[in-house]
């Protein structure tokens, strides 16, 4: 790929070249003022992007899939039971840890491109008790985008604790966390944050939190329990020096950039630009006759694409498109992944980065 190439997968994706600056300059010990300030900073404003004023947010080295493992190693423990919202390939992945953790797994199902209506995931949680219920916001599988606040009502309704995978949503999609009644939302830097991939972000709530003191067994993990990050994010917070785990210097310096990009924008607004960018894109795709996986325009997410081949095409076309310097992604769900390709729009995409995905693709499918 070369550096004039449009990066449109469902992340990494195209980065504001202020916050790769950030990740350039020179790296600053862990303990330095101006690291602590940004750390601070940044965690101050996490509770802004997650709408969380109350939450206790986590940055910590590693990619979704740890913050997804860190999530579920504190708050479950052998024997608890867990009800899994399963929209494809990243529910699956939920599912496994939560039984390695111990947990007794039940699904609700949907199929590929579908997600269970909220009177489905209120009947499966009479069926419990359950401790946790987990939802994938965006499952990036699939593009499908599940109607969180819905089934975290029913989850209060019963008592079991909301633990959203946002990772593929924070940053791009409306997500209120704490007046939706979520307890832990987690995403990762290179989605629709926009930071270089290697930070794992996790926010818990006040409930989540007593849910994690109240634990009888010591969390399977030293490097993933809360006990060892809490008082070192409380003390970055403080700009205080603390130490655990060396902190990636460089990637948080980014996401305070970024996150300061991100309030000046305002949610509200960005969350616009995301579905306005979509619903041209959706227009774009009906045009040049491509059929959406999602089943439903309610259902599809603003953050990525996942658009079926028309007929007589193959994988070949994401090759096509790469050599006109516009890189997508195949297919993820098991059941159906050589049958569709993924157009990642979050973070600092453009109309013109849209256009140029659109035009590329016009070119393609005419040969
Ligand atoms: C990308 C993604 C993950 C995994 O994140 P990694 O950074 O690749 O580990 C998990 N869940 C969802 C919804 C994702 O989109």
């Amino acid at each position: 790929m070369s550096e004039r190439d449009l990066l449109m997968i469902p992340g990494p994706i195209e980065f504001d070249p202020a916050v790769l600056r950030a990740l350039g300059q020179k790296t600053r010990g862990h303990l330095d003022p101006l690291f602590m300030q940004a750390f601070s900073r940044a965690l101050k404003n996490l509770r802004v992007v997650f709408e969380a004023p109350s939450a206790q947010p986590f940055v910590v080295a590693g990619s979704g899939t740890l913050a997804m493992e860190m999530a579920v190693a504190n708050l479950t423990q052998p024997g608890d039971r867990a009800l899994v919202v399963n929209t494809g390939y990243f529910s699956d992945r939920l599912a496994a840890m939560l039984e390695r953790h111990g947990a007794a797994v039940t699904h609700v199902r949907a199929a590929p491109g579908d997600a269970p209506t909220a009177e489905e995931v209120e009947r499966a949680l009479a069926g419990g008790p359950f401790k946790l219920l987990t939802v994938t916001h965006v499952d990036t599988s699939t593009a499908v985008l599940t109607p969180v606040q819905a089934y975290a009502q029913a989850a209060q309704r019963h008592g079991a604790l909301v633990l959203v995978d946002g990772v593929c949503s924070v940053g791009g999609e409306a997500l209120a966390m704490e007046s939706w009644g979520v307890d832990v939302a987690l995403t990762a830097s290179q989605k629709a944050l926009g930071v270089p991939p290697g930070l794992a972000v996790l926010l818990a709530s006040p409930r989540a939190m007593a849910a994690w003191q109240a634990r009888t067994r010591p969390v399977a993990s030293v490097y993933l329990d809360f006990a060892e990050w809490l008082p070192i994010h409380q003390a970055y917070e403080a700009e205080k020096p603390a130490y655990f785990a060396t902190p990636p210097v460089n990637l948080i310096a980014a996401l305070d950039v970024s996150l300061q990009q991100l309030v000046a924008e305002t949610m509200p607004a960005r969350v616009r630009r995301h579905q306005a960018t979509a619903r041209w894109l959706r227009a774009a795709w009906q045009r040049l006759g491509l059929t959406m996986l999602p089943k439903s325009e309610a259902l599809a997410a603003h953050t990525l694409s996942a658009l079926y081949y028309p007929e007589g095409v193959d994988a070949a076309l994401v090759k096509a498109l790469g050599a006109e310097g516009v890189v997508v992604a195949g297919g993820l769900h098991p059941e159906l992944k050589t049958r569709y390709f993924r157009v990642g729009h979050m973070g600092a995409v453009s109309m013109n980065d849209a256009s140029a995905v659109v035009a590329a693709l016009e070119r393609v499918l005419k040969r």
